[in-house]
Protein backbone atom coordinates (compact mmCIF):
# COMPACT_ATOMS: atom_id res chain seq x y z
CA UNK A 1 0.00 0.00 0.00
CA UNK A 2 0.78 3.39 -1.15
CA UNK A 3 0.68 6.19 1.20
CA UNK A 4 0.62 9.78 -0.83
CA UNK A 5 -0.41 12.95 -0.72
CA UNK A 6 -2.87 13.54 -3.34
CA UNK A 7 -5.09 16.72 -4.77
CA UNK A 8 -9.03 15.20 -6.22
CA UNK A 9 -9.24 18.57 -8.73
CA UNK A 10 -6.89 21.34 -9.57
CA UNK A 11 -6.53 23.69 -7.06
CA UNK A 12 -8.23 21.52 -4.55
CA UNK A 13 -5.91 20.79 -1.56
CA UNK A 14 -4.00 17.99 -0.69
CA UNK A 15 -5.07 15.26 1.12
CA UNK A 16 -2.90 12.25 2.49
CA UNK A 17 -4.71 8.88 0.79
CA UNK A 18 -3.70 5.79 -0.46
CA UNK A 19 -3.03 4.72 -4.17
CA UNK A 20 -2.14 1.71 -5.74
CA UNK A 21 1.22 1.50 -8.00
CA UNK A 22 1.58 -0.51 -11.00
CA UNK A 23 2.07 -4.40 -10.55
CA UNK A 24 6.22 -4.12 -10.56
CA UNK A 25 7.31 -5.50 -14.14
CA UNK A 26 10.43 -7.21 -15.16
CA UNK A 27 12.47 -4.01 -15.36
CA UNK A 28 10.64 -2.46 -12.48
CA UNK A 29 12.18 -1.13 -9.36
CA UNK A 30 10.63 -0.16 -6.10
CA UNK A 31 11.91 2.47 -4.10
CA UNK A 32 11.49 3.36 -0.66
CA UNK A 33 10.90 7.16 -0.99
CA UNK A 34 12.97 9.39 1.68
CA UNK A 35 13.09 12.86 0.22
CA UNK A 36 10.75 14.45 -2.54
CA UNK A 37 11.70 18.22 -3.76
CA UNK A 38 8.95 20.55 -4.41
CA UNK A 39 9.36 22.09 -7.89
CA UNK A 40 7.28 25.58 -8.87
CA UNK A 41 6.15 22.99 -12.00
CA UNK A 42 4.41 20.83 -8.99
CA UNK A 43 2.40 24.08 -8.82
CA UNK A 44 1.78 24.91 -12.28
CA UNK A 45 0.51 20.97 -12.85
CA UNK A 46 -1.95 21.20 -9.72
CA UNK A 47 -2.99 24.27 -10.99
CA UNK A 48 -3.83 23.09 -14.42
CA UNK A 49 -3.49 26.38 -16.02
CA UNK A 50 -1.85 25.02 -18.37
CA UNK A 51 -4.27 22.26 -19.01
CA UNK A 52 -3.62 18.50 -19.76
CA UNK A 53 -4.14 17.90 -16.36
CA UNK A 54 -4.36 14.46 -14.76
CA UNK A 55 -6.88 14.17 -11.53
CA UNK A 56 -6.68 12.43 -9.03
CA UNK A 57 -3.07 13.82 -9.00
CA UNK A 58 -0.10 13.02 -6.80
CA UNK A 59 2.73 15.63 -7.44
CA UNK A 60 6.38 15.09 -7.01
CA UNK A 61 9.48 14.49 -9.48
CA UNK A 62 11.92 15.61 -7.56
CA UNK A 63 12.55 11.96 -5.37
CA UNK A 64 15.14 9.93 -3.26
CA UNK A 65 15.04 6.92 -1.87
CA UNK A 66 16.01 3.17 -1.37
CA UNK A 67 15.65 0.26 -3.90
CA UNK A 68 13.17 -2.31 -1.89
CA UNK A 69 12.14 -4.57 -4.59
CA UNK A 70 12.85 -5.42 -7.96
CA UNK A 71 12.09 -7.42 -11.29
CA UNK A 72 13.76 -10.44 -12.61
CA UNK A 73 15.51 -8.18 -15.55
CA UNK A 74 16.91 -5.56 -13.50
CA UNK A 75 20.70 -5.43 -13.93
CA UNK A 76 22.90 -2.89 -12.34
CA UNK A 77 21.30 -1.71 -9.01
CA UNK A 78 20.86 -4.09 -5.63
CA UNK A 79 18.18 -4.09 -2.63
CA UNK A 80 19.29 -1.35 -0.61
CA UNK A 81 20.72 1.20 -3.00
CA UNK A 82 20.38 5.24 -2.82
CA UNK A 83 18.74 6.14 -6.08
CA UNK A 84 16.82 9.56 -7.45
CA UNK A 85 14.19 9.88 -9.66
CA UNK A 86 13.83 13.32 -11.80
CA UNK A 87 11.33 14.29 -14.46
CA UNK A 88 11.63 11.05 -16.67
CA UNK A 89 9.63 8.07 -16.09
CA UNK A 90 10.20 6.40 -19.53
CA UNK A 91 10.61 7.35 -23.39
CA UNK A 92 10.11 5.38 -26.70
CA UNK A 93 14.12 4.58 -26.70
CA UNK A 94 14.15 3.73 -30.19
CA UNK A 95 13.60 7.22 -31.60
CA UNK A 96 17.01 9.87 -32.54
CA UNK A 97 16.57 12.08 -29.62
CA UNK A 98 16.04 8.97 -27.10
CA UNK A 99 19.31 7.54 -28.86
CA UNK A 100 21.38 10.45 -28.51
CA UNK A 101 20.74 10.65 -24.58
CA UNK A 102 17.68 13.16 -24.92
CA UNK A 103 15.14 11.09 -23.28
CA UNK A 104 13.22 14.44 -22.73
CA UNK A 105 12.77 15.37 -26.07
CA UNK A 106 11.59 11.60 -26.93
CA UNK A 107 9.91 12.52 -30.53
CA UNK A 108 6.78 10.08 -29.24
CA UNK A 109 6.65 12.22 -26.09
CA UNK A 110 8.08 11.19 -22.85
CA UNK A 111 6.31 9.95 -19.89
CA UNK A 112 6.72 12.42 -16.72
CA UNK A 113 6.84 10.81 -12.99
CA UNK A 114 3.72 12.50 -12.49
CA UNK A 115 0.91 13.64 -14.38
CA UNK A 116 1.67 11.94 -17.37
CA UNK A 117 0.10 8.44 -18.63
CA UNK A 118 3.00 5.56 -18.90
CA UNK A 119 3.39 3.49 -21.89
CA UNK A 120 0.57 0.96 -21.04
CA UNK A 121 -2.15 4.13 -20.82
CA UNK A 122 -2.38 4.25 -16.47
CA UNK A 123 -2.14 7.63 -14.92
CA UNK A 124 1.53 7.70 -12.80
CA UNK A 125 1.54 9.07 -9.53
CA UNK A 126 4.42 11.45 -8.49
CA UNK A 127 6.72 11.26 -5.29
CA UNK A 128 4.58 13.10 -2.95
CA UNK A 129 4.72 9.39 -1.18
CA UNK A 130 5.90 6.01 0.34
CA UNK A 131 7.49 4.52 -2.41
CA UNK A 132 7.14 4.71 -6.43
CA UNK A 133 7.77 2.46 -9.47
CA UNK A 134 9.95 3.00 -12.58
CA UNK A 135 11.99 1.24 -15.21
CA UNK A 136 15.28 0.82 -13.99
CA UNK A 137 16.60 2.59 -16.88
CA UNK A 138 15.61 5.52 -15.65
CA UNK A 139 17.17 5.41 -12.32
CA UNK A 140 20.32 8.15 -11.24
CA UNK A 141 22.64 6.45 -8.54
CA UNK A 142 23.05 8.50 -5.52
CA UNK A 143 26.65 8.58 -4.59
CA UNK A 144 27.76 6.90 -1.37
CA UNK A 145 27.60 9.29 1.30
CA UNK A 146 25.82 12.04 -0.14
CA UNK A 147 23.21 14.66 1.95
CA UNK A 148 20.21 13.00 0.45
CA UNK A 149 17.57 15.67 1.37
CA UNK A 150 20.23 18.33 -0.63
CA UNK A 151 20.24 15.85 -3.25
CA UNK A 152 16.76 15.69 -3.98
CA UNK A 153 16.04 18.96 -5.83
CA UNK A 154 18.95 18.38 -8.29
CA UNK A 155 17.47 15.83 -9.76
CA UNK A 156 15.01 18.44 -11.82
CA UNK A 157 16.16 21.72 -10.62
CA UNK A 158 19.83 20.22 -10.68
CA UNK A 159 19.55 18.97 -14.33
CA UNK A 160 17.47 21.97 -15.56
CA UNK A 161 20.47 24.34 -15.20
CA UNK A 162 23.50 21.64 -15.73
CA UNK A 163 21.91 21.09 -19.31
CA UNK A 164 22.69 24.79 -20.67
CA UNK A 165 26.13 25.40 -19.09
CA UNK A 166 27.17 21.62 -20.69
CA UNK A 167 26.09 22.53 -24.01
CA UNK A 168 27.14 26.02 -23.74
CA UNK A 169 30.85 25.28 -22.40
CA UNK A 170 31.09 27.41 -19.22
CA UNK A 171 33.71 26.77 -17.65
CA UNK A 172 37.46 28.48 -17.53
CA UNK A 173 37.98 31.80 -19.63
CA UNK A 174 34.09 32.34 -19.40
CA UNK A 175 31.49 34.54 -17.89
CA UNK A 176 27.90 33.82 -16.87
CA UNK A 177 25.65 36.00 -15.75
CA UNK A 178 22.26 34.47 -13.53
CA UNK A 179 19.15 36.13 -13.71
CA UNK A 180 17.07 35.41 -10.59
CA UNK A 181 18.03 34.18 -7.39
CA UNK A 182 15.69 31.30 -6.39
CA UNK A 183 15.93 27.69 -6.42
CA UNK A 184 17.03 27.56 -10.25
CA UNK A 185 19.23 29.68 -9.62
CA UNK A 186 21.39 29.14 -6.77
CA UNK A 187 21.92 26.21 -8.21
CA UNK A 188 23.62 27.56 -11.44
CA UNK A 189 25.76 29.73 -9.37
CA UNK A 190 26.98 26.49 -7.71
CA UNK A 191 27.35 24.22 -10.62
CA UNK A 192 29.16 27.59 -12.86
CA UNK A 193 31.58 28.59 -10.21
CA UNK A 194 32.66 24.54 -9.77
CA UNK A 195 33.33 24.09 -13.54
CA UNK A 196 35.47 27.03 -13.30
CA UNK A 197 33.67 30.65 -15.09
CA UNK A 198 32.99 33.72 -13.55
CA UNK A 199 30.10 33.80 -12.33
CA UNK A 200 28.07 37.44 -12.00
CA UNK A 201 24.37 37.65 -10.27
CA UNK A 202 21.38 39.93 -10.62
CA UNK A 203 19.25 40.27 -8.05
CA UNK A 204 16.78 43.13 -6.62
CA UNK A 205 17.27 41.69 -2.75
CA UNK A 206 20.40 42.40 -0.54
CA UNK A 207 20.38 39.14 1.49
CA UNK A 208 19.86 37.09 -1.91
CA UNK A 209 22.88 38.86 -3.04
CA UNK A 210 24.68 37.88 0.10
CA UNK A 211 23.72 34.28 -0.46
CA UNK A 212 24.98 34.48 -3.85
CA UNK A 213 28.53 35.29 -3.49
CA UNK A 214 28.44 32.55 -0.44
CA UNK A 215 27.54 30.14 -2.97
CA UNK A 216 30.27 31.60 -5.46
CA UNK A 217 29.51 34.01 -7.31
CA UNK A 218 32.16 37.01 -8.19
CA UNK A 219 29.51 39.49 -8.17
CA UNK A 220 25.96 40.35 -6.91
CA UNK A 221 24.32 42.92 -8.73
CA UNK A 222 21.43 44.89 -8.29
CA UNK A 223 20.07 45.24 -11.69
CA UNK A 224 18.72 48.63 -10.55
CA UNK A 225 22.04 49.90 -10.06
CA UNK A 226 25.05 52.00 -12.60
CA UNK A 227 26.84 48.71 -11.42
CA UNK A 228 25.73 46.59 -14.23
CA UNK A 229 27.35 49.51 -16.67
CA UNK A 230 30.07 48.03 -16.24
CA UNK A 231 29.63 44.27 -17.32
CA UNK A 232 28.48 45.27 -20.99
CA UNK A 233 29.99 43.40 -23.63
CA UNK A 234 31.48 40.77 -21.08
CA UNK A 235 29.07 37.92 -20.75
CA UNK A 236 29.29 35.21 -22.95
CA UNK A 237 26.03 33.52 -21.67
CA UNK A 238 22.94 34.69 -19.58
CA UNK A 239 20.97 32.15 -17.69
CA UNK A 240 17.36 33.33 -17.23
CA UNK A 241 15.80 31.62 -14.52
CA UNK A 242 13.12 33.95 -13.68
CA UNK A 243 9.85 32.35 -14.40
CA UNK A 244 7.69 36.01 -14.23
CA UNK A 245 7.46 38.04 -16.95
CA UNK A 246 10.23 40.68 -17.15
CA UNK A 247 12.17 42.76 -19.61
CA UNK A 248 14.83 40.56 -21.50
CA UNK A 249 15.82 43.34 -23.95
CA UNK A 250 17.85 45.17 -20.87
CA UNK A 251 20.19 42.13 -20.27
CA UNK A 252 21.01 41.39 -24.33
CA UNK A 253 23.87 44.23 -24.26
CA UNK A 254 25.70 42.56 -21.39
CA UNK A 255 26.44 39.94 -23.94
CA UNK A 256 29.78 39.54 -25.94
CA UNK A 257 29.53 39.44 -29.76
CA UNK A 258 28.25 35.68 -30.31
CA UNK A 259 26.95 35.49 -26.80
CA UNK A 260 23.69 33.86 -25.88
CA UNK A 261 20.66 34.32 -23.50
CA UNK A 262 18.79 31.10 -22.50
CA UNK A 263 15.51 30.85 -20.91
CA UNK A 264 15.21 27.94 -18.36
CA UNK A 265 12.18 30.03 -16.57
CA UNK A 266 9.00 29.58 -18.44
CA UNK A 267 7.11 32.36 -17.99
CA UNK A 268 3.52 31.87 -19.47
CA UNK A 269 3.12 35.19 -20.95
CA UNK A 270 4.52 36.48 -24.21
CA UNK A 271 8.30 38.66 -23.96
CA UNK A 272 8.61 41.22 -26.23
CA UNK A 273 12.47 41.38 -27.69
CA UNK A 274 14.25 44.41 -29.96
CA UNK A 275 15.42 42.60 -32.32
CA UNK A 276 18.20 44.64 -33.14
CA UNK A 277 19.72 43.84 -29.32
CA UNK A 278 20.46 40.03 -31.67
CA UNK A 279 20.98 41.39 -35.05
CA UNK A 280 24.01 43.59 -33.75
CA UNK A 281 25.97 41.61 -32.03
CA UNK A 282 25.11 38.19 -33.69
CA UNK A 283 23.77 37.36 -29.82
CA UNK A 284 21.09 34.84 -29.98
CA UNK A 285 18.03 33.91 -27.52
CA UNK A 286 17.90 30.43 -26.42
CA UNK A 287 15.95 27.47 -24.57
CA UNK A 288 16.77 24.69 -23.06
CA UNK A 289 14.35 21.73 -21.01
CA UNK A 290 15.91 19.42 -18.33
CA UNK A 291 17.93 16.65 -19.19
CA UNK A 292 18.56 13.02 -20.27
CA UNK A 293 19.06 10.90 -17.85
CA UNK A 294 23.17 10.58 -19.02
CA UNK A 295 23.42 13.99 -17.97
CA UNK A 296 21.36 13.75 -14.70
CA UNK A 297 23.52 11.17 -13.40
CA UNK A 298 26.93 13.06 -14.56
CA UNK A 299 25.46 15.76 -13.29
CA UNK A 300 24.84 14.49 -9.57
CA UNK A 301 28.38 12.76 -10.11
CA UNK A 302 29.54 16.09 -10.27
CA UNK A 303 27.57 17.73 -7.51
CA UNK A 304 28.83 14.83 -5.54
CA UNK A 305 32.41 15.37 -6.24
CA UNK A 306 32.53 19.39 -5.59
CA UNK A 307 30.46 19.04 -2.37
CA UNK A 308 27.42 21.09 -4.02
CA UNK A 309 23.51 20.69 -3.07
CA UNK A 310 20.42 22.38 -2.91
CA UNK A 311 20.21 25.05 0.05
CA UNK A 312 16.83 23.26 1.14
CA UNK A 313 14.09 23.57 4.00
CA UNK A 314 12.96 20.48 5.22
CA UNK A 315 9.32 19.88 6.22
CA UNK A 316 6.90 17.20 6.73
CA UNK A 317 3.81 15.90 4.70
CA UNK A 318 1.31 18.03 6.42
CA UNK A 319 3.36 21.64 5.97
CA UNK A 320 3.30 20.94 1.63
CA UNK A 321 0.33 23.35 1.47
CA UNK A 322 1.87 25.84 3.51
CA UNK A 323 5.39 25.38 1.54
CA UNK A 324 3.37 25.93 -1.77
CA UNK A 325 1.41 28.87 -0.79
CA UNK A 326 5.20 30.21 0.47
CA UNK A 327 6.49 29.08 -2.81
CA UNK A 328 4.31 31.07 -4.80
CA UNK A 329 5.15 34.05 -3.00
CA UNK A 330 8.60 33.26 -3.74
CA UNK A 331 9.24 33.04 -0.06
CA UNK A 332 11.70 30.05 0.43
CA UNK A 333 15.33 29.66 0.70
CA UNK A 334 15.73 27.95 -1.85
CA UNK A 335 14.43 24.87 -2.31
CA UNK A 336 11.54 23.27 -0.10
CA UNK A 337 11.88 18.87 0.66
CA UNK A 338 9.67 16.90 1.88
CA UNK A 339 10.62 14.49 4.60
CA UNK A 340 8.34 11.54 3.41
CA UNK A 341 10.22 8.92 6.06
CA UNK A 342 6.87 9.62 7.91
CA UNK A 343 4.54 8.18 5.63
CA UNK A 344 5.78 4.87 6.31
CA UNK A 345 7.38 2.60 3.75
CA UNK A 346 5.05 0.03 1.60
ZN1 LIG B 1 10.69 20.42 -11.71
ZN1 LIG C 1 12.07 8.46 -27.96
Amino acid sequence: MTVAYQLEEAGTRLSPTTIERRPLGPRDVRLNLKFCGICHSDLVAASDKLGGGMFPMVPGHEMVGTVSEMGAEVQGVSIGDTVGVGCIADSCRSCHSCDTGDEHYCETGFTLSFNSKDREGRVNYGGYASDYVVDYDYLVPIPTGADLARMAPLLCGGITVYTPLKRFNVGPGTTLCVLGMGGLGHLAIQFASAMGARVIVASRSEAKRADATRLGAEVALDPDSEDLQAWMGQVDLILDTISNPHDLNRWFSLLRRGGKLCLVGVPTEQLEIFPALIVFGDRSLEGSLIGGIADTREMVQFAHSHGLGAEIELIQPDEIETAWQRLHDGDVQYRFVIDLESLGSS
